[in-house]
């Protein structure tokens, strides 16, 4: 949650908490004791996704409050359906979102059935198990043949448009849904759109209320990566861009730049700010992040 949460924590936290957030109409707080409060409109919304989310990650099923009903949908959505698994489909997602340094990348791309083999043969079924320098190796491989959208979100773009009204969860359902448009009119017979999901779908939907040509009928799904090999395609084509323009990003400020948002950030920004000026940020960091505070604090 925290690593999640990063990028929209407060600067300022209640008594005993460990931080607090704000994410969209709910502020999340974690206590020293481990407890965590959602309080605002999204609340219940908020509070079920990150215990669904938990349960997925640990493997446990058995957290208080979920009736029998719950946990029989949980399992069956952590599940790899053959029925979607072995189908020709479309799938997205997105990375960088987590980064202070260095742009958003959201692809989506198309698997058919008859390339399913070739990929898992590659690999690509345990996408998430790979390093940056398998993915350098791999995405090669295959990127010709598979039919993907990808979009980058540089992080100018993404300081000039951040806003209240503008959060990274919209941001992100923004980006998905125009490569998600590219592709779906290239491609023919496909038989699900599947996104690896961040937002519930209403709150999905809600986000592009006001957008032209939104996508409908996609299906959610929490680790899409297992469930079909085209958001895990998805996944490494996006890794693989990011990683590109991570290293060009690094190399222009002759500074190995390190990825997440810890506190090596805040040290590596200040190094940045003193050779380079603040408004180099500008160009290299997503700002709205907490680490942009703790960079002006150090001396
Ligand atoms: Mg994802």
């Amino acid at each position: 949650m925290s690593e999640e949460l990063n990028w929209c924590m407060r600067d300022k936290t209640p008594q005993y908490a460990k931080w607090q957030a704000k994410d969209g109409d709910t502020v999340i707080t974690l206590y020293e004791s481990g407890k965590v409060v959602f309080q605002g409109k999204d609340a219940d919304l908020s509070s079920d996704f990150w215990i669904t989310t938990e349960k997925i990650n640990s493997g446990k099923v058995d957290v208080k409050n979920s009736s029998q009903d719950k946990k029989d949908k949980l399992d069956k959505k952590s599940f790899t359906d053959p029925k979607v698994y072995y189908t020709s489909s479309i799938g997205s997602d997105e990375v960088g979102t987590g980064d202070y340094f260095g742009p958003i990348v959201v692809t989506a791309a198309y698997v058919s059935k008859e390339n399913i083999e070739f990929l898992e043969e590659l690999g690509v079924k345990d996408s998430k198990k790979l390093t940056d320098i398998q993915i350098l190796e791999i995405v090669p491989k295959f990127i010709k043949q598979i039919p993907y959208e990808s979009m980058i979100l540089t992080n100018k773009q993404y300081n000039e448009n951040y806003s209240s009204d503008l959060n990274m969860n919209k941001i992100k359902a923004l980006l998905h849904n125009k490569v998600l448009f590219k592709l779906r009119n290239e491609i023919k017979g496909y038989q699900y759109i599947i996104v690896d999901e961040f937002a519930k779908p209403y709150v999905y939907y809600n986000y592009l209320k006001n957008t032209p040509n939104v996508v409908r009928n996609i299906t959610f799904f929490t680790k899409g990566e297992d469930k079909h090999l085209a958001v895990a395609c998805a996944s490494l084509i996006s890794r693989f861009i990011f990683i590109n323009e991570f290293d060009k990003l690094s190399k222009s400020l002759n500074i190995n730049l390190p990825k997440g948002a810890s506190t090596i950030v805040d040290e590596i920004g200040k190094k940045i700010v003193n050779e380079y000026g603040f408004d180099k940020l500008k160009e290299i960091a997503k700002l709205n992040f907490k680490n942009t505070e703790k960079i002006k604090e150090i001396n």
